[in-house]
């Protein structure tokens, strides 16, 4: 991102959050967070949520909420927002934030109906203590 550009950062979880705080750090212009949400920062611990929103806002990062993007072209991204209005953010640059899902594995399916165990966010993205405790579980009781 060169100096002074604008930025969309569309989802507003924790890696919109951090993908913001780092642009703003490393000189971008205005950049906006949306997030379809009524909160950002959602499944952030609550004080280091706290932290970086407050943050994020005291360094001039624009939070739209309730914003849900419908439509991006080169240079704006449309949203729609809870009144059923939509409106145009003018950018520069969008970075997609918006999650992530599972899905099955090629790597698995010569396997002849053998056992499987999926564990950690291949089976459902989580973090890490959702990932050690699957691994755990599943030592215990292959
Ligand atoms: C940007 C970001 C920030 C995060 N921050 C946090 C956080 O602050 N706290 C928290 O608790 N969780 C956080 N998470 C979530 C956490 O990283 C994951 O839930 C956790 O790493 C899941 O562990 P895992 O072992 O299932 O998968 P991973 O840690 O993703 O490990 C999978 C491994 O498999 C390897 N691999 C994939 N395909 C193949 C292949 N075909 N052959 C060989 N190797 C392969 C990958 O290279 C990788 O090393 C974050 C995730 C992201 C994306």
């Amino acid at each position: 991102v060169a100096p002074g550009e604008r930025v969309a950062v569309i989802g507003g979880s924790a890696t919109g959050c951090e993908t913001a705080e780092h642009l703003v750090v490393r000189g971008a212009g205005q950049v906006t967070i949306l997030d379809m949400l009524p909160h950002i920062g959602q499944g952030i611990e609550q004080i280091t949520r706290r932290h970086l929103v407050s943050w994020l806002r005291k360094h001039g990062v624009q939070i739209l909420t309730r914003a849900k993007v419908t439509m991006i072209e080169p240079n704006q991204v449309f949203y729609e927002k809870a009144d059923g209005t939509t409106e145009a953010l003018p950018v520069d640059r969008v970075a997609l934030a918006l999650g992530w899902r599972a899905r099955g594995s090629k790597l698995t399916e010569q396997l002849d109906g053998r056992q499987v165990l999926s564990l950690g966010d291949a089976s459902r993205p989580a973090d890490f203590v959702a990932a050690i405790n699957a691994g755990a579980d599943a030592g215990l009781t292959v």
